[in-house]
């Protein structure tokens, strides 16, 4: 048994009642397969059908067929915009809508076949490279405006036009508060671009119909990737990942109230786990999985927007199945998280990861850790990771670090005591409300236990699961 060195019988009593809940509730759900709910079934039809106005398209979700045109465009106002028919009509009572609360609006920019969309691509390819014009620019057929759903608009004769100072123009603010009662969306909200993959365009409209644009307006969902549940496979740092004996990978999602909802299943393959990690390798906004294996690689697989992962990446080739390693951003001046670890002569490297990518040369520092397993978190709160080692006794060491790989020169503390039956412990974030920190233990005996952590210490620790034994458990 597990104990926190600091945890009152008070809080623990306290909480006893809630932790019986919560148990009871997980339990429930933990070792059964969950079906996936019937709306997805429904919603991946529709968002996949071109003609469909819930067709759901971004950066890694091209129309089918990529030279899709719709079959009943018109010209909007006699100009040369062109615009489905409901869209242009629709889109017609937005402005007049506009026009009596004294905004002048016109459409800029309607449908673009695959050909205009394949110019324009290339133009900015060719004067911004690539990797730019990815940015700001959709490839062909992948724009929504090859739908015939999308309209950029702009103030007549105003300036702000395809600038993001739209959105703070009289029109445009009046076209973000009133164009769902019209079946339309901003397509891409200020601070969604991890999820759209585009920045903040107040001007680009997107037709959905009034029913979905009232849906999602009024129970606040900012984007058709969030409608559809086309989000990140590990959309909180307080998730808990789990690969089982059939190397089906699970992520049960933390529900930010201390306990977990219906796990999903989020990939197949994963047999031969020496141990893995969440972070955010190349620091996109979405959360990628290091991976460990017994084969000796270690390999990154970096998170997609819509769901799913990119195809792995080796980050280092060989030897990694004999070290004990924890990840995270080790070195506050590094942009991308990194990697410790203790090799088997008992020498503690840092690898950092100087691109988003692969690894780079490693820097020894410390010596003497033979099978000590490590844990990376920021333990004192003061933004600096720290390291918690547990030595064969059971014992856990605290190692404050001074932010710049290097360790604070103090007398370790010892912070914990049985943690030689803990198999896999990693920190969490948000697990018991926004701003909670923790982490979470699977034992040898299959229990999961959450440490919540104040400032240099321990609060409390409660079992949230039981059974994990067969499974390969991380976040
Ligand atoms: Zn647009």
């Amino acid at each position: 048994m597990l104990e926190s060195r600091l945890m009152p019988w008070r809080t623990f009593a306290r909480r006893f009642a809630a932790v019986v809940v919560v148990l009871a509730l997980f339990l429930a759900g933990a070792p059964a397969v969950q079906a996936a709910p019937a709306g997805e079934q429904l919603s991946t039809n529709v968002v996949t059908t071109p003609s469909h106005p819930w067709v759901l398209v971004n950066k890694s979700r091209p129309l089918n067929p990529l030279q899709f045109v719709p079959s009943d465009l018109v010209q909007w106002n006699g100009t040369s915009h062109m615009l489905r028919r409901s869209v242009s009509g629709a889109i017609n009572q937005l402005f007049s809508g506009a026009r009596a609360a004294g905004h002048a609006l016109e459409v800029v920019s309607g449908y673009r076949s695959y050909a205009t969309q394949s110019s324009l691509y290339n133009y900015y390819v060719q004067t911004y490279g690539q990797a730019y014009a990815d940015q700001i620019s959709a490839r062909p057929g992948y724009s929504e405006h090859q739908t015939g759903l999308a309209v950029d608009v702009g103030n007549v004769g105003g300036g702000c036009g395809l600038t993001a100072c739209f959105g703070d123009t009289p029109g445009g603010r009046w076209v973000a508060a009133n164009a769902h009662r019209y079946g339309f969306i901003i397509r891409y909200p200020q601070g969604y671009t991890h999820i759209t993959g585009y920045t903040y365009e107040p001007w680009h409209l997107r037709y959905v119909g009034v029913q979905l644009a009232v849906d999602m307006k009024s129970r606040a969902i900012p984007t058709m990737e969030q409608f559809f549940s086309l989000r990140p496979s590990i959309r909180s740092s307080a998730d808990v990942l789990a690969a089982d004996s059939s190397g089906a990978l699970w992520n049960y999602p933390a529900n930010r109230s201390g306990g977990y909802g219906s796990r999903v299943k989020i990939g197949a393959g994963w047999t031969g786990l020496k141990s893995g990690f969440v972070a955010d390798w190349n620091s996109d906004g979405i959360n990628d999985i290091v991976a460990q294996w017994n084969t000796g690689r270690l390999t990154v697989y970096r998170g997609k927007g819509s769901g799913g992962f990119l195809s792995p990446i080796v980050v280092g080739s060989n030897g990694w199945q004999s070290m004990n390693i924890t990840v995270g951003k080790w070195h506050n001046g590094h942009r991308y998280p990194g990697v410790v670890g203790t090799a088997a002569d008992g020498s503690m490297l840092y690898y950092p990861n100087p691109g988003g990518g692969v690894l780079g040369t490693a820097q020894r520092i410390g010596s003497g850790f033979q099978g000590m397993k490590l844990t990376m978190a920021d333990f004192d709160n003061d933004r600096r990771q720290d390291l918690l080692v547990t030595k064969s006794t059971g014992e856990l060491l605290l190692f404050r670090s001074d932010g710049a790989a290097r360790f604070v020169t103090e007398a370790r503390q010892k912070v914990g005591n049985g943690w030689n039956t803990v198999a896999q412990s990693h920190a969490s974030f948000g697990f018991q409300g926004a701003g909670t920190r923790g982490l979470t233990a699977k034992t040898t005996d299959g229990r999961l236990f959450y440490y919540s952590l104040g400032t240099n210490q321990f609060t409390g620790s409660r079992q949230v699961g039981d059974g994990w034994g067969p499974l390969s458990v991380f976040r």
